[in-house]
């Protein structure tokens, strides 16, 4: 069979999947994920959308590239809890955010205002005035009441204040400040895949990496890991053939065909591949309860001159589409005094 007539097959029959691997006896590790089915659910969500309609194409990609990244970090660490990868953008698109939990389910969206150039890259898209920023949270699935989630947020441009044309260059900065790690990434998306390669030296000694900073102490970086920073002959060596994969390549070649033609001189271990049911998917994880909690935000006064507008009030999830419709009476269990709910009558499903 041709390459290209099996890589179609591949692309109709496959899952989302993430393989991760490690460079036998050297200090790298590295990881691919290729979303298909979880990303096209994404777009398909956001096309049924009839208030926003489907996103153009170089938004598309930016959130695909986002989300194919969220998944790749949340796989890099150990921790408990929602990676949340958000763009804040001074251009047409306001806020960017992807969204991976621990169980590789996925999720993202993205806030537009205004046209965008169909060949529209990052800078036109969310760092027009330089003023973009990336947000990457970790927040704890049982956090304790109080307890703020960690945040690190890294500008849209390079040491020089020059514009970052890539989300990877992006990202590569952030983790090298962050982790103190030389980090390789390659990202890609279209309307059918969303695909990411990460290369990443190990640390000299012990474990390092985000789950470190998760807490409020800030981890002790080890000064010999430091030192390393650029100068691992053999990260350089695996990081320049991972930076050779072209866009195209991702997007269309199947994993084992990606690691053969980069790797086919070094030696791999590789871990069984997460997909199917333990593989990324989507999921939401919106609510009732919580559009409920949203609305007793609101306080009682906007909520009674939402009702008497338009009768009810209704929220749609950015991220899934579902919309939950609130009526006078739900409107009043909601800011009814706690003690005084009507017995088998909660607004939370
Ligand atoms: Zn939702």
């Amino acid at each position: 069979m041709p390459d290209s007539a099996q890589a179609q097959q591949k692309e109709e029959s496959v899952l989302s999947e993430l393989h991760k691997f490690l460079f036998d006896g050297l200090p790298v590790r590295g990881m691919i994920v290729r979303l298909t089915d979880a990303w096209q659910e994404i777009l398909a969500r956001r096309a049924s959308n009839t208030a926003t309609g489907a996103y153009a194409p170089p938004v598309a990609e930016l959130l695909g590239e986002m989300t194919a990244a969220a998944t790749l970090m949340q796989a890099n660490i150990k921790f408990n809890g929602a990676l949340i990868l958000q763009i804040f953008g001074d251009g047409p698109v306001k806020v960017a955010v992807a969204e991976a939990k621990p169980d590789l389910s996925l999720r993202a969206t993205a806030k537009v205002i205004g046209n965008l150039p169909a060949d529209a890259r990052l800078p036109e898209m969310v760092n027009e005035n330089n003023k973009g920023r990336c947000a990457i949270t970790l927040d704890p699935k049982d956090k304790l009441p109080g307890t703020t989630p960690y945040q690190g947020v890294v500008p849209l441009f390079d040491d020089e204040g020059e514009k970052l044309g890539k989300l990877s260059d992006v990202l590569q900065h952030y983790m090298l400040q962050s982790e103190q790690l030389d980090t390789t990434l390659v990202l890609a998306a279209d309307d059918k895949v969303a695909a990411g390669l990460l290369i990443q030296r190990l640390p000299v000694k012990g474990e390092g990496n985000l789950e470190g900073q998760s807490g409020t102490s800030v981890r002790d970086h080890d000064q010999a890991n430091q030192d390393q920073i650029g100068l691992n002959e053999d990260y350089n060596r695996i990081s320049i053939l991972a930076s050779s994969l072209t866009r195209d390549e991702l997007l269309t070649l199947d994993i084992e065909t990606i690691l053969r033609r980069l790797f086919w001189e070094e030696k791999l271990l590789r871990f069984e591949p997460q997909a199917g049911l333990l593989g990324p998917h989507f999921a939401c994880t919106c609510g009732r309860d919580r559009v409920a909690q949203m609305i007793r935000g609101l306080g009682v006064e906007e909520a009674e001159e939402i009702l008497a507008e338009r009768g009810d009030i209704e929220v749609g999830c950015d991220f899934c589409g579902k919309q939950y419709r609130f009526d006078a009476v739900d409107a009043a269990q909601i800011f009814r005094p706690p003690g005084d709910q009507v017995p088998g009558s909660t607004v939370v499903q």
